[in-house]
């Protein structure tokens, strides 16, 4: 089968994570936007159920093996929410900026840092082909709490938010490289790596 795979982000930092950590593998990852891929629908209650729709959508449009993330950040005092809707939750169009505004206004009655507790979340799928019956399914988690105020210029979404108690920085702080080896991404693209050893493409 081929060795080529097609990410299924058009997140471009998102999607630059995700090279970084497939990079080990030996296979030509190239993003579905090098296709005229556009971005899949994502209207189903739970991250594995997005990142499922987003490859298979990748997959049936370029005829490759696809892989997708669906992730987001899920906040304790907020019931979990953004969750699934991070990337829209001060609405459209999408703007990290207006959903980082919407949270901190949310949080603003909670000073304490154990009430500003979250986690992010990252479910990632891979299809081998549009109708796969058996997708690789992996996830991981990050934990943290959420600052008052925005610090650090790398990543992006809530990264500038999100507090890394042991470490003393925010996930826009820390290099790209530690991101990928601390983040839910990276955890998940680790476990997914290890299945994708058991069943090759
Ligand atoms: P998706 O592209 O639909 O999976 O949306 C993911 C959204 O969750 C992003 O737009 C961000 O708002 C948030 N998110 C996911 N992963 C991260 C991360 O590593 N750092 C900061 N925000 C993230």
């Amino acid at each position: 089968m081929s060795t080529r795979l097609v990410l299924a982000s058009n997140n471009a930092k998102k999607a630059a994570e995700m090279q970084a950590l497939l990079a080990p593998l030996g296979i030509e990852v190239i993003p579905q936007a090098v296709f005229g891929v556009d971005e899949a629908e994502e209207p189903h209650p739970s991250f594995v159920e997005n990142a499922l729709a987003k490859a298979r959508h990748a997959s049936a449009a370029t005829g490759l093996p696809a892989v997708a993330d669906d992730s987001g950040l899920c906040v304790e005092a907020l019931g979990g929410a953004p969750g699934v809707i991070s990337a829209r939750f001060a609405g459209e169009p999408r703007s990290d900026a207006r959903n980082n505004a919407l949270l901190l206004e949310k949080l603003a009655h909670l000073a304490a840092p154990a009430q500003r507790r979250a986690y992010f979340y990252s479910a990632v799928v891979l299809v081998r082909h549009a109708e796969d019956p058996r997708p690789l399914i992996a996830d991981g988690e990050w934990h943290g709490e959420i600052l008052p105020a925005a610090r650090g210029e790398g990543g992006f979404g809530y990264d500038p938010l999100f507090w890394l108690p042991e470490l003393e920085q925010t996930a826009a702080e820390l290099d790209a490289a530690l991101k990928n080896t601390l983040s839910h991404r990276g955890a998940a693209m680790r476990h997914l790596l290890d299945r994708l050893a058991a069943h090759p493409l």
